[in-house]
């Protein structure tokens, strides 16, 4: 395959002929949902509905992205998305949504593989019934591009706040918006097409229209050049705070599909490891704005095993991760003779 192209639309063109096959899914189920809990801005376990849902593919073409892999190429009808939730709900939750006294709050993700935002992917109809679905949880976190953040999101921020009348006054939409890098040259070689300028726009639109915001980080992107991994995820943890972030969730930069592999063997991207995702976190969690509180930082611990060289210490290390998520306080770092050597 040739060197990465320079223009947007030969980017677009380069990433999508390194592809390979989509997984094939059924429209009419999410293609992936499961319980788990992550703190809230108190400290708090919540419990975390996640639905991973079947639609259209997003139209951008993020250089390092693989969620395209569970996506259709085409939109699915209207009516299909609040069907796939209430399919997944029914099967997670027989008995209703609790809401324990005291207990974790019930927090619902709402993830498409690209952005909630896009009418292409999640019908503007299926708004209404969507929120309706939503309204026996605390939260709602959906994903989106920074581009998306616009009369939709006003529109189905209004309609969770409505269905949820006279029940709480918590902010009940958190957006999860992918900074990824501020790094100058892998920011514009990711294909994400967003500059700083207009991610902060974005952000600042969802914290002041009293939503939540949550930005993703990538540790080790590619195009660093000869740059630190750590400090630059550091750096653009501290763009995220500063931008209002609630929550920063760290990614490690992941390969296998086509791109990335092509980037790899031309020398343009260095894997992360373990240990750089382990120092991102303990720095990041200490860069936590200290005059706002509950603000959180997360290390994405999915699939952990491919970044750990080294299987004397690999089940610590991601226990010592797992604690601190829950926690929110770095430990002290793990000794280990066969990864200092
Ligand atoms: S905007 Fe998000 S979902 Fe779309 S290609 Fe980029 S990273 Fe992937
Ligand atoms: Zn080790």
């Amino acid at each position: 395959m040739d060197a990465f192209p320079d223009s947007p639309s030969a980017r677009d063109a380069w990433i999508v002929a390194g592809r390979g096959p989509r997984n094939r899914l059924d429209p009419s189920s999410a293609y992936a949902a499961f319980i788990e809990t992550e703190p809230d801005e108190f400290g708090l376990a919540a419990e975390v509905t996640t639905v991973f849902l079947t639609n259209r593919e997003c139209p951008w073409r993020c250089l390092m992205c693989d969620l395209w892999q569970n996506t259709l190429e085409v939109s699915v009808p209207p009516g299909a998305i609040p069907a796939q939730i209430s399919k997944a709900l029914t099967a997670l939750h027989p008995s209703g949504i609790r809401h324990p006294a005291p207990g974790p709050r019930p927090f619902l993700k709402l993830y498409n593989a690209g952005s909630f935002f896009d009418t292409a992917a999640i019908p503007h109809s299926d708004y209404e019934a969507i929120a309706r679905l939503c309204s026996p949880f605390d939260r709602v976190i959906v994903e989106s591009h920074p581009a998306l953040i616009n009369r939709r999101f006003d529109e189905f921020h209004s309609l969770l706040q409505k269905h949820r009348e006279g029940a709480s006054t918590a902010a009940v939409l958190e957006v999860a918006l992918g900074l990824e890098t501020i790094h100058p040259v892998a920011r514009d070689r990711l294909n994400k097409r967003v500059s700083l300028d207009q991610f902060r726009t974005a952000a600042c639109r969802v914290v002041e229209s009293s939503a939540l915001l949550r930005c993703f980080v990538l540790i080790a992107p590619p195009f660093l050049g000869g740059d630190d991994p750590v400090a630059s995820a550091v750096e653009t943890a501290r763009f995220a705070f500063d931008c209002g972030a609630s929550v920063v969730a760290l990614i490690p930069t992941r390969g296998g599909h086509g791109a990335m592999e092509q980037l790899l063997a031309s020398g343009d991207w260095r894997p992360p490891g373990l240990i750089q995702l382990e120092q991102a976190f303990d720095l990041a969690l200490a860069e936590r704005p200290s005059k706002r509180s509950g603000v959180r930082v997360f290390a994405d611990t999915w699939d952990l095993e491919r970044f750990s060289a080294c299987p004397a210490c690999f089940s610590a290390r991601k226990a010592r991760l797992e604690r601190m998520n829950h926690h929110q306080k770095a430990e002290a770092p793990l000794p280990c003779v066969p990864c200092r050597r």
